[in-house]
């Protein structure tokens, strides 16, 4: 599957013109078994993820702020040879949840060519997202849904679920 960048560009309006219809599929996924759930976002993720450059999208870094917890921060900031609280200074900012979050949007470790500047010290949630993989998907199901307005790979992954039986 080619992510164009129309369909990068275009990926809210997408799901938003499906919104109903996208809410009662979810709702009918919920009532089918975990396990069964489970085994079936498993393979799409793993089938379109093999399709999908992120590198040409990066909407997820441009738009969502993932939450940092202590690890991430200690983790990130000796990356950086910076000490964790300057790192907070500099960086983060706490959410209406008093979560730390990215203080900016897009994320400040975005590169131009959409690579992650610290890659290997990213984010828990960074390395996470989109979360179609894991395990228990009938807990993240309302995110999975709103995910589909932001991830094209999210999207596709619905998209296909829609004609597997479960
Ligand atoms: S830390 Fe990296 S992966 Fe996470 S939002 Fe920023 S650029 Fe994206
Ligand atoms: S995870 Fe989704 S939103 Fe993020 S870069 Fe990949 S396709 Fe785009």
């Amino acid at each position: 599957m080619e992510i164009t960048k129309q369909i990068i560009a275009d990926i809210k309006a997408l799901a938003f013109k499906n919104k109903k219809d996208n809410a009662t599929f979810f709702r009918q996924v919920a009532a089918k078994p975990p396990g069964k759930v489970d085994e079936a976002f498993q393979k799409l993720h793993e089938e379109v993820f093999s399709e999908v450059n992120c590198l040409d999208c990066g909407n997820c870094c441009k738009s969502l702020g993932p939450k940092l917890n202590s690890t991430d921060i200690r983790r990130i900031s000796g990356a950086l040879r910076i000490k964790p609280s300057e790192f907070e200074q500099k960086y983060l900012r706490m959410d209406e949840d008093d979560d730390f979050v990215f203080s900016t949007m897009p994320c400040v470790f975005l590169a131009e060519d959409n690579t992650c500047k610290i890659y290997e010290d990213r984010p828990r949630a960074c390395r996470e997202y989109p979360h179609t993989d894991q395990r228990k998907m009938h807990q993240v199901l309302d995110i999975t849904l709103k995910n589909m307005s932001t991830c094209p790979a999210v999207f596709e992954i619905v998209e296909r679920l829609k004609k597997v039986k479960i």
